[in-house]
């Protein structure tokens, strides 16, 4: 039902314009011939050859003068710095050529330096010795922390220092014992999925084994225009390309980032783009450069049930029929409620039988209010700025309540409105001065997605059963 492609991406620069530049891109589903020479070998952006079996040592020993050209005015350290090995004995034998053994895992004991730690793997004193010396310099060998493992063999040793690098000590039979530094190999793997949700985009995206940081992001990109517990519908369908950050020896994902988030609602399409404003902020935009962001979030709390909607009703305690000017989430006592947007607090406090009331000014135009709550949130009183998704309360029963909810109100111009169908003003547009940077991002991302064979939303008829997505011909 579910069609996901990963798609491995070269180590470098930021996602995208590399990848698209006729870089090597490997699909793990097709059974393409190519497939043949699927490797996890990262590829190089900047056409450097791979390190040598054995480098030129005056690489290695950066502080000495070397005769050499450097080949950029700032060298790429990925370029120049071996690739760690998933052993010392690889190592050991990519740099001298020559065969070493015995290795194992140590951990570095409370109280015990590098050295004692070497003797215990076996290291005579003046091996450990003269091994730290060439150390020294490489790394701060005062800080290491307990329980670091550092793997040994006969002729050597490596760690992974706090940078995320390696630093291997090696005995060199011509030079002696030699120290340097390698770069862990991570790659960065591109995957796109898509698929029909059947009844919660949290089962759908399970089902898809979509990792958890790029559904959470997902869903809060999305919960600006989208309520996931009332307005999805069975046969709405997702689509999202995100990136990860693999440590090809141990396995681990280093990063998650969503670049794409898309969604087919009831025959209306949905589509925002990850844009980095220059890496200090990160906005989501559609198309048109529109942001995603809304003034307001329709629903000011996570986990919660809508148990009574706007409109006519029997009042639960009076039992007379009256208009309901508010939507309630029954939830939890003690759940947190956010702010639905930025503004000032113009009341925190108890208001009749509203009970515990929160109610802040956005602008001029909208209000929202909170009630019945158990507890206001620690500095939340009148004339604070509170910025949207700030915790400002917690849910109760107090006030006319019958049960533990959040009684939720928009106003427009004073006048109560329904929450969940109001039309809400979007937020800001990308700037005018990034949007050429924006537009080639928003090409970058429709070419990577159409390059994984998939039929986009837009072209494919959806089908809320077994059938599912169809693979394009
Ligand atoms: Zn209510």
């Amino acid at each position: 039902m579910i069609r996901s492609l990963m798609r491995v991406v070269i180590l470098g620069s930021m996602l995208l314009p590399a990848a698209a530049s006729g870089t090597k891109t490997v699909s793990a589903t097709t059974d393409s011939p190519a497939m043949e020479s699927v490797t996890m070998e990262p590829l190089r952006s900047n056409g450097m050859p791979l390190p040598l079996p054995k480098p030129d040592l005056a690489l290695i020993y950066p502080a000495e003068p070397v005769d050499i050209e450097i080949p950029l005015p700032r060298p790429d350290l990925a370029a120049i710095l071996p690739r760690a090995t998933r052993t010392v004995t690889e190592m050991f034998q990519q740099q001298t050529g020559g065969v070493t053994g015995d290795e194992a895992t140590w951990r570095l004991k409370s109280g015990e330096g590098l050295a004692t730690l070497l003797q215990r793997a076996g290291f005579k004193r003046a091996d450990a010795a003269a091994a730290i010396d060439a150390v020294i310099g490489r790394a701060s060998l005062r800080a290491l922390p307990v329980g670091l493992e550092v793997r040994a063999a006969r002729d050597g040793f490596a760690f992974t220092t706090r940078n995320g690098r390696d630093l291997y000590a090696i005995r060199d039979p011509e030079e002696g014992w030699i120290a340097f530094t390698a770069i862990r190999p991570v790659e960065r793997y591109l995957a796109y999925a898509q698929g029909v949700i059947d009844d919660s985009i949290y089962r759908a995206a399970s089902a898809n084994n979509i990792p958890d940081p790029a559904l959470a992001e997902y869903i809060r990109v999305m919960g600006f225009s989208v309520d996931f517990q009332r307005e999805i519908r069975s046969g709405d369908a997702f689509e999202l390309l995100y990136e990860q950050q693999i440590d090809q020896i141990t396995g681990d994902i280093i990063a998650t980032d969503l670049h794409y988030a898309g969604l087919m609602l009831s025959g209306t399409q949905l589509g925002y783009y990850r844009y980095d404003h220059d890496g200090s902020r990160v906005g989501w935009y559609d198309r048109e450069g529109q942001s995603a962001a809304r003034t307001l979030i329709r629903t000011p709390i996570s986990g919660a049930r809508l148990s009574s909607s706007y409109g006519m009703r029997r009042h639960p305690i009076s039992g007379y029929n009256s208009m309901h000017r508010g939507v309630d989430f029954a939830a939890p006592t003690g759940t947190p409620i956010i702010a639905a947007g930025s503004g000032v607090i113009t009341e925190a406090g108890w208001y009749g039988s509203y009970g515990r009331y929160i109610r802040i000014r956005h602008n001029s135009t909208y209000d929202t209010a909170y009630a019945h709550m158990s507890r206001i949130a620690r500095g939340i009183r009148p004339g604070a700025r509170i910025e949207q998704g700030q915790i400002i309360g917690y849910v109760g029963s107090t006030g006319r309540s019958t049960g533990p909810h959040l009684h939720y109100e928009i106003l427009v111009n004073n006048r109560k409105v329904n929450p969940l169908t109001v039309s809400l003003p979007t937020g800001e547009r990308i700037p005018p001065e990034l949007i050429g940077g924006f537009r080639t991002k928003v090409e970058l991302v429709e070419a990577e997605m159409l390059a994984t064979g998939n039929l986009r939303f837009a072209a494919i008829d959806l089908l809320p059963s077994e059938g599912g997505v169809q693979r394009a011909p």
